[in-house]
């Protein structure tokens, strides 16, 4: 088991946008092509040589130190106590750091600490580290998914998932300097993110902590997440280490359970999955973490092509592989690979892991050990993984400075922060309909706010925020609004009525191998439908609890039943709808999408969702988001929007072809864009020309906003079928009411290229498609 759980009348169109911005941040979030960002921001600065100090260290060490590096353990084994009111024991502290010269701890579950206590923390672990024969620094490791998870007050930011509907990779980059600075001010030097699985199966209950399901923009926002971690200096108090994960093709399984097989042929793992770990390795993150599930029978811990051959052969990676929980145990009890823990603990070392995070005992430096004095581990390879631990500790200054300074205590959770939040939150909500212009409302609207996610900051957040599974209403900050509050502030209470009418609740020991944990329920419908009757418009909030990893699995991705019953019931009314979807992932709406007037994506916006939210509901922000993932229609209905050509004609799958309730891409603003002179700078082009690709993009409408250009290639014949589109490059530009800008893109051979059957990418002569804004433009590959 793993974390236990605690437990229209008035309605018109607003004339005055007001962005409520700083103007430093308006300026970062004018992209005009992800390429140049991408080719920017991959740069790492050149790293100091600590290879003297790690040899010389190496050659003291005793083999039972060396693998003590090797090990990582959850802070339960050196605290007691549970939760908020957990303390260091002495002996545990002891055994672990002292006589195990245990290398690394985490964080797991509902230990969300104010930053004092974690600078005691820190310092008393580091205080027993420097009390070794070598005095070497222990890595403190947590989840700052979405902003300094784990810790009281943190700035939070919306979930992956979100950030990528910004489409806006310089936002990205400055929330995950934030969450450096934050991670860092609490003495912790090392985050598990960020997460660079495609969600290209929405069942996966991890969905929302990806960038969505197309390969290059997460590659785009991954690589703005790994630089704004690391930065230029990774030892600075700014910084902290980096873990990609969970590398790779986890998020791909069958049945679209966490944690279950996935059958993906290695060109397609080349083609979809590599590509985001690709670009981050080469962006300089520290470690990687590594898929807990299994892909054609091999599972990622023991899978050494991958691990080894790939890994450090192909993408040059130089930092440390930590394993997930419990994953090499997993390969007895779950797998099934092993016969024996010792055995696994082989077989995972040997494949490329060079800590384990074990995570509740000691059981891996005993095995490890043992391996080693009998000859079936390579001291060599001990000291390899060693050399790749010590230099991240080095890299990261944790020897100058174990323990964080009371000073750092002054630039956490700074109100400049919570801005590039609010910024971030607004730039990700994505209008998906707008039935005659019924957004945004007029500030005299009298509206009824109901739905489960209404009045809920959990369903704002979702997982990874204080603590894993974000439940804890009361960690929340309780000056954030939430929907209703929000909306309340915004036109006053006496325009407002709340009702619930359903909620989701979470029973209470719900853990990770008992599943699906969400009950959803109804509350007072009838009273929703009465109050509806004295109000002008409806908004109705829908969506999801929060859950993380397998508490999240689902049986049907349908929204839930009273949810359903809830919006028809309200239907019945005749008053407007507009239904916000707070949601990590899509949960199927066509029995009440057309119910709705107008549908806003929200996706898990955290914190400042609630503020970002009422601005757009009532016009003070012109919407930007775009979808970052297909919206499916039906249960059954999940496919990308990089489909096969074919699947979208109705002539071979009649019902069955390709009809999302929303498209990838898809977002609507309160003004119009117009796309003209769509222009290819060459008909012909040879193997390794450069293309460029012109666009003028006008604001047609009546306000200003702020456009996501979205560039789309598609090869015309392909020794493997093509797909019928891919994303190549993108922008996001803010446009004046009559303004018009001509962007300019380079198209190069990478962007014309796929994986071949050999697992190699090729660039086939033959024509291809150049699409942005409903134009399309034909040349030819020589
Ligand atoms: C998750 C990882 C996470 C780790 C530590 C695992 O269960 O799969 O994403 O980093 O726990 O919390």
């Amino acid at each position: 088991m793993r974390h236990p759980i605690l437990a229209l009348g008035a309605i018109g169109l607003s004339l005055c946008f007001a962005l409520q911005t700083p103007m430093a941040i308006q300026a970062q979030t004018d992209l005009n092509d992800s390429d140049e960002f991408f080719q920017r921001t991959i740069r790492t600065a050149p790293e100091r040589d600590n290879t003297q100090k790690i040899e010389d260290l190496l050659k003291r060490m005793t083999l039972e130190e060396k693998v003590g590096q090797m090990t990582q353990l959850t802070i339960g084994m050196i605290v007691n106590g549970r939760d908020q009111d957990i303390k260091i024991d002495p002996a545990k502290l002891d055994k672990a750091i002292v006589k195990y010269g245990v290398g690394s701890i985490l964080n797991v579950s509902d230990q969300a600490l104010t930053i004092d206590r974690w600078h005691e923390i820190i310092g008393d672990i580091q205080g027993a580290a420097k009390k070794t024969r070598l005095g070497i620094p222990v890595l403190y490791g947590i989840d700052s998914i979405h902003g300094a998870n784990y810790i009281q007050g943190a700035t939070l930011f919306p979930q992956e998932i979100g950030m990528a509907a910004t489409w806006n990779p310089e936002l990205m980059k400055r929330a995950s300097e934030i969450t450096a600075i934050e991670t860092r001010a609490a003495g912790i030097p090392w985050s598990f993110s960020p997460v660079l699985d495609l969600g290209r199966n929405p069942l996966w209950p991890r969905f929302w902590e990806t960038f969505g399901e197309d390969p290059y923009l997460a590659k785009v926002m991954g690589v703005a997440f790994v630089r704004g971690l690391e930065g230029a200096d990774v030892s600075s108090n700014d910084q902290v280490a980096a873990s990609l994960k969970h590398y790779m093709g986890y998020s791909f399984p069958l049945t679209g359970r966490d944690r279950t097989p996935a059958w993906i042929p290695e060109n397609y793992l080349r083609e979809y999955f590599l590509p985001t770990f690709d670009a981050a390795v080469k962006a300089g993150a520290r470690t990687v973490m590594i898929n807990s599930g299994e892909i054609n029978g091999v599972p990622g811990h023991v899978n050494k092509h991958i691990l080894t051959d790939i890994l450090r052969g192909e993408l040059g990676f130089k930092g440390f592989v930590v394993s997930d929980w419990e994953d090499i145990k997993k390969l007895v009890t779950t797998w099934r690979i092993a016969a024996t823990e010792k055995e696994a603990t082989r077989q995972a070392i040997m494949a490329g892991i060079d800590m384990s995070m074990v995570p509740l005992d000691y059981s891996f430096a005993d095995h490890l050990i043992a391996l080693v004095k009998e000859g079936a581990v390579p001291q060599s390879r001990i000291d390899e993984a060693v050399r790749r631990i010590l230099r991240v500790k080095f890299e990261l200054g944790l020897f100058e400075k174990p323990v964080p300074t009371a000073a750092l205590k002054a630039r956490f959770a700074l109100p400049e922060s919570r801005q590039v939040s609010l910024q971030a939150a607004r730039e990700s909500l994505t209008l998906l309909k707008n039935a005659n212009n019924i957004l945004p409302l007029a500030k005299t609207t009298k509206v009824l706010v109901t739905g489960p996610t209404s009045d809920s900051m959990i369903s704002l957040n979702n997982g990874w925020s204080y603590v894993w599974q974000g439940s804890e209403e009361s960690l929340y900050p309780k000056d954030r609004p939430t929907i209703r509050k929000a909306i309340e502030e915004k036109v006053g209470t006496a325009n407002v009525t709340f009702v619930q009418g359903t909620k989701i609740t979470r029973p209470a020991g719900s853990t990770s191998n008992n599943t699906p944990t969400d009950k959803e329920e109804e509350v007072d419908i009838a009273a929703a439908v009465s109050a509806a009757q004295n109000v002008d418009v409806i908004v109705l909030a829908l969506g999801e609890g929060s859950y993380c990893e397998t508490p999240g699995n689902v049986t049907d991705l349908t929204i839930g039943e009273p949810q359903i019953k809830l919006a028809e019931a309200l239907k019945a009314t005749g008053k407007p709808i507009v239904m916000v979807l707070v949601e990590g992932r899509p949960r199927i709406i066509n029995r009440i999408a057309d119910s709705a007037n107008a549908i806003l994506m929200a996706y898990n916006p955290s914190n400042e969702g609630g503020t970002a939210i009422a601005d757009v509901l009532f016009g003070d922000v012109n919407p930007s988001g775009k979808l970052p993932f297909t919206y499916p229609r039906t249960p059954n209905g999940l496919i990308n929007y990089d489909h096969k050509p074919f699947e979208t004609e109705d002539t071979a799958f009649g019902n069955m072809a390709f009809k999302p309730q929303f498209e990838f891409g898809e977002g609507l603003s309160y003004t119009t864009f117009a796309y003209s002179d769509l222009r290819l700078g060459k008909q012909v082009i040879t193997a390794n020309e450069e293309l460029p690709v012109s666009v003028t993009v006008t604001n047609t409408g009546s306000r200003a906003g702020k456009e996501a250009v979205l560039v789309y290639v598609s090869d015309l014949v392909a020794s493997i079928s093509p797909p019928r589109r891919r994303l190549r490059r993108f922008a996001k530009i803010s446009l004046e009411p009559g303004q018009s800008r001509t962007l300019t893109f380079k198209l190069r051979r990478d962007d014309l290229s796929f994986i071949g059957a050999d697992n190699k990418p090729v660039a086939e002569p033959g024509e291809f498609d150049v699409r942005v804004g409903g134009i399309t433009q034909r040349f030819t590959l020589q």
